[in-house]
């Protein structure tokens, strides 16, 4: 992982922000690595940092069968020689592996499937410990999402990328870890505006507030669903596309893809005002366009 690719990619002009008295870029975190993409990267690294510093050889995290944390976290703890395993949401990624599961395998993680039943108690502190004690022996923990005090300190990180004239930062919410490190790291006078790829995203106000020391409003969208998590429809898949095509912009199809549709819907209807400077992150996941 280099962080020196990251770049500021000028949006303005193309159909993504076409004539208005607006700037548009976009923060390039995709441009990173591969495979540790994105704002993985940021929420991994000190939890990377902190496990060497106590000692551990051994990561367990936790993910679904398309997670691009899952795989960012095997592929990191292959480079930086740690062993790791990985605690996987239902049964049919072990009944059918996906291509992000496969390539887990490949960086050496070992693979547990747990019931969605059991998936739900993955913060319980009882059920983490019931696990490393049958399946995978002592180990540190990373939170699904990277959802920890390390991972959000680490994605606060990104702020270091954003011009101090930005007025508006725009971040896809998944488990909120990015946005929440964000929040807390950058200046109160930049808005932060979370968008969240699943249905009653909005609800991840709530959950987020009290992770977040900021005294600045709290914004998270839960409108540009298209349908769900992971759900999309013909009008996304062209869009992206266009975007690729158009604005030399590659989107993935869960969270990059949904958070421009609805900027450019946000730009559209007059959200910012005029003179506004908008950077929209790219979080990365760029790996699960092929698995999905
Ligand atoms: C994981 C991921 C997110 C969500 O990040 P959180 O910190 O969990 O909110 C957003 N975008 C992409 C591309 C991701 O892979």
């Amino acid at each position: 992982m280099n962080e020196a690719r990251i770049f500021l990619q000028d949006l303005n002009g193309t159909f993504l922000c076409p004539g208005h008295d607006i700037h548009l870029s976009v923060l390039r975190l995709d441009a990173i690595d591969p495979v540790i993409s994105g704002n993985k990267w940021f929420k991994l690294k000190l939890n990377l940092a902190a496990a060497k510093k106590l000692g551990y050889q051994n990561l367990v995290t936790f993910g679904g069968a398309y997670s691009n944390h899952l795989i960012a976290t095997a592929a990191a703890a292959k480079k930086f020689g740690f062993q790791s395993a990985g605690i996987v949401r239902g049964w049919h990624g072990a009944a059918q592996e996906t291509p992000t599961l496969k390539a887990c395998r490949e960086y050496g993680m070992t693979l547990h499937f747990v019931s969605r039943e059991d998936y739900a108690r993955k913060t319980n502190p009882d059920f983490q410990q019931q696990i490393l004690a049958q399946q995978t022996g002592p180990a540190f923990i990373i939170p699904e999402g990277g959802q920890n005090e390390w991972g959000r300190k680490g994605a606060g990180d990104i702020a270091r990328f954003i011009p101090a004239n930005t007025t508006h930062i725009c971040v896809s919410v998944g488990s909120g870890a990015t946005f929440a490190g964000l929040r807390n790291a950058l200046p109160e006078h930049q808005a932060l505006i979370g968008f969240a790829p699943f249905r009653q995203g909005n609800l991840m106000t709530q959950e987020l507030k009290p992770l977040i020391t900021s005294e600045a409003p709290l914004t998270i969208t839960g409108a540009y669903h298209f349908g769900g998590f992971a759900k999309l429809n013909e009008m996304l898949k062209e869009f992206m596309q266009h975007a690729e095509k158009e604005a030399a912009l590659p989107l993935d199809r869960v969270y990059t893809a949904k958070m421009f549709w609805g900027i450019r819907d946000l730009i559209a209807k007059g959200f910012f005002p005029p003179g506004s400077r908008i950077v929209g992150i790219h979080t990365g996941g760029l790996q699960g366009n092929g698995s999905t």
